[in-house]
């Protein structure tokens, strides 16, 4: 069993597609469980919510923190993305507005505009006694539209293109997003050692 340490529907959704390949029994993490996320990176919020969720619920856990790097907002909303605003709509037009702004600046200043991001995947699986087992971060660069695209996805996805596809997340379909898109690739670097620990006995189900 593990048990994916977020309550984020759209997280899950990816996650029980990226690990369908494996023989594994998947859950969500307990509903109304919350693990507040002191930390300063985007690897070390994965690490408090894996031990906590593994800690609660007596099972392998495998938890993800992630969000948004822009470049011209000083890699803000970053760590911050889930808070930026009260929901996915929300989030998006503050997003659009201060993006918007930061190119007119730059513009005043005879710059060109500068809509290029970055998402950041971190990864955490512990045991079950809380214990951090393995660790993986992912990254996906795209650029910021100036107006959403697509139907598809969560959060950002509407606004974040990739440039290679000529796609945004929102356009692409759970197994193009999960091979080129941050998640995919973090889990791709953390699958074969997925693999390991199973392979080293770890007990499929509890
Ligand atoms: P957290 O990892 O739970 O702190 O939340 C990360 C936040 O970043 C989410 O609430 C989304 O707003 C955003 N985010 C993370 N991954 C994605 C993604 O794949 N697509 C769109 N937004 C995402």
């Amino acid at each position: 069993m593990l048990v994916i340490a977020s309550g984020n529907t759209g997280k899950i959704r990816e996650f029980a597609h990226l690990l369908a390949c494996l023989p594994l029994q998947v859950r969500p993490q307990p509903e109304g469980m919350e693990v507040e996320e002191t930390g300063s990176s985007f690897a070390a919020n994965a690490r408090l919510k894996a031990e906590a969720v593994a800690r609660a619920t007596g099972h392998w856990s495998l938890a993800d923190d992630s969000g948004l790097a822009v470049a011209a907002l000083g890699g803000g909303p970053g760590v911050h993305s889930a808070r930026y605003a009260a929901s996915d709509e929300a989030r998006i037009s503050r997003l659009l507005k201060e993006l918007g702004e930061a190119d007119r600046r730059r513009q005043e200043q005879g710059l060109p505009s500068d809509r290029r991001a970055a998402f950041v995947a971190a990864l955490a699986v512990a045991d079950p006694t809380g214990a951090i087992r393995l660790e993986v971060e992912g990254r996906c660069e795209g650029v910021i539209l100036e107006s959403p695209q697509g139907n598809g996805g969560f959060g950002y996805d509407p606004v974040f293109v990739v440039p290679s596809e000529g796609l945004s997340y929102a356009e692409m379909d759970n197994g193009l997003k999960g091979r080129v898109g941050h998640r995919g690739k973090a889990f791709a670097a953390l699958e074969p050692r997925l693999r390991e620990l199973l392979g080293g006995g770890w007990p499929l189900v509890h």
